[in-house]
């Protein structure tokens, strides 16, 4: 598949912002030297930003005077402009597309369940590379990975918003556009931060990674990262059937895959994805396989329904459908849910967004 293979998605130049930002370390360190800063003043100023979401100047407060222009002068706070916002009528899901200095447009995803325990979906690139025949942002190819910063801006630019509803960001999950581990060294990166108890401070319980099936970077995560949460989008465990619909399938195979996940030392359990659709990842010889290929292993099972959008020839399985494979797999004995999809009217699903705004934007619509 074209695109697999010749990008090296890890090596490419990263997009240079005018100024430093509130994100980068150095930096800032540099700027604290400068201006004198103690230590535990710039980690007062670093709570304010990132664990109460405040805007800069209120954060420049936390300084005394004479230091505040230094940081004023050398800092940008927003890295992401905020395009477009779509609030879904169903639940209250809400779609950002954001735009980057370059002029890319990202999206992100605000889930609310009723639960109240408010997740974020961020993206980790531009587009992807992986180009899976279900998934919209295929569609619209790769252009480039995301930096540390336009990741955390994402959570960020959500907790500003939702702080007026009592809320904050609870959950984050990598389920955007891109691959993430495909964007390695940005995401971990970004990972670390959010857990920091110095920075955003979530519970590595509450931040997952999902991938496609990159066994190298799997590996990496689950060594580096073992407090945080890994889904593997499995969606078929028929190994035709997966290289069908997952061009990446033919570099790393179900049988690699398996001892990845058999070798996995995380402390949460890994999550595996899997979206039902008809008559390819439905039928009795698709559960068969998904039992044989769980087997003992100590995850938990997310089947998803499809979300269909303009230029995909998939269909999804019913939702009757959905509930029935469901079933079964529990009588299987396996830890099975069936994920109720939030933001169905704002096309919350991975890539769909920026997909259909590009294309009425270029009037093929
Ligand atoms: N590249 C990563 C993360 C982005 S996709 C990965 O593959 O996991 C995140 C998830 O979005 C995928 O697992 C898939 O479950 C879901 N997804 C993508 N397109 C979808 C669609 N059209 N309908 C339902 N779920 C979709």
């Amino acid at each position: 598949m074209e695109g697999v293979d010749e990008v090296d998605t890890e090596n490419l130049p990263r997009v240079a912002l005018p100024m430093a930002t509130i994100y980068d370390e150095e930096a800032v360190e540099v700027l604290r030297k400068q201006a004198a800063v103690q230590p535990h003043t710039l980690k007062r100023f670093r709570n304010v930003l990132f664990k109460q979401a405040a805007g800069l100047e209120e954060a420049l407060e936390i300084l005394p005077v004479e230091q505040q222009a230094g940081f004023r002068e050398g800092l940008q706070a927003e890295v992401l402009t905020l395009h477009e916002a779509r609030v879904s009528e169903i639940d209250g899901a809400e779609k950002l597309i954001f735009r980057t200095v370059d002029d890319h447009l990202i999206e992100t995803v605000i889930l609310k369940p009723e639960s109240g325990r408010t997740a974020v979906c961020i993206s980790s690139q531009v587009g992807c590379a992986c180009y899976c025949s279900f998934c919209a942002t295929g569609l619209m190819g790769f252009s480039r990975n995301l930096s540390v910063a336009e990741i955390l801006d994402q959570v960020r630019w959500v907790n500003r918003r939702i702080k007026t509803e009592g809320r904050s960001v609870r959950n984050v999950v990598f389920m955007g556009m891109g691959e993430p581990l495909l964007n390695q060294a940005a995401v971990f990166e970004a990972v670390e931060r959010l857990v920091d108890p110095a920075w955003f401070n979530l519970s590595g319980s509450h931040v997952t990674v999902s991938t496609v099936g990159i066994a190298p970077g799997m590996r990496a995560f689950t060594e580096r990262l073992p407090t945080c949460r890994l889904a593997l989008s499995l969606h078929s465990a028929r190994q035709s059937v997966r290289e069908r619909i997952i061009p990446q399938a033919r570099k790393y195979p179900l049988s690699v895959l398996k001892e990845v996940l058999e070798k996995a030392e995380t402390r949460g359990t890994v999550m595996i994805e899997y979206i039902l659709l008809k008559d390819l990842t439905d039928r009795p010889e698709d559960l068969t396989a998904l039992v044989d290929f769980l087997g003992d292993l100590p995850v938990h099972l997310n089947l998803i329904p499809f979300n269909s959008f303009i230029g995909s020839n998939l269909e999804g399985t019913s939702y009757a459908n959905c509930t029935i494979f469901c079933n079964k797999l529990k009588n299987k004995g396996l830890k099975v849910t069936l994920r109720h999809s939030l933001g169905v009217d704002i096309m919350a699903a991975c890539g769909q967004l920026v997909q259909h705004k590009l294309k009425i934007d270029k009037n093929i619509d």
